[in-house]
């Protein structure tokens, strides 16, 4: 499955309510289930890893960002490739 046909599948599945609710509220849902994702990433940390867990909370936080993209009329494969793939992407890293 492609980035493109994820969005895809979850504005398929979830516009109607999404766009509804609208971008402050999803933003909101979308904070929360970033927030699970580092209790999950914490846990792992302290030798409490649930690694069925830690994977759900990856696949909400994609699952909520696709949503958000939605309502933003942003195509998420299409912004990923020219901010990292286009001109071989942006030089340097964080440390
Ligand atoms: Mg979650």
């Amino acid at each position: 499955m492609t980035i493109a046909e994820f969005q895809r599948m979850i504005r398929d599945k979830y516009y109607a309510t999404d766009s509804a609710r609208g971008a402050p509220g999803t933003y909101l849902w979308f904070v929360e289930e970033v927030g699970e994702l580092a209790h999950a990433i914490a846990n792992r940390e302290r030798g409490k890893l649930d690694q069925a867990n830690l994977e759900e909370e990856f696949a909400d936080v994609i699952a909520w960002l696709a949503t958000l993209a939605n309502i933003c009329d942003v195509d998420l494969e299409k912004a990923i490739a020219d901010k990292y793939i286009k001109d071989g992407g942006p030089a340097g890293y964080k440390a």
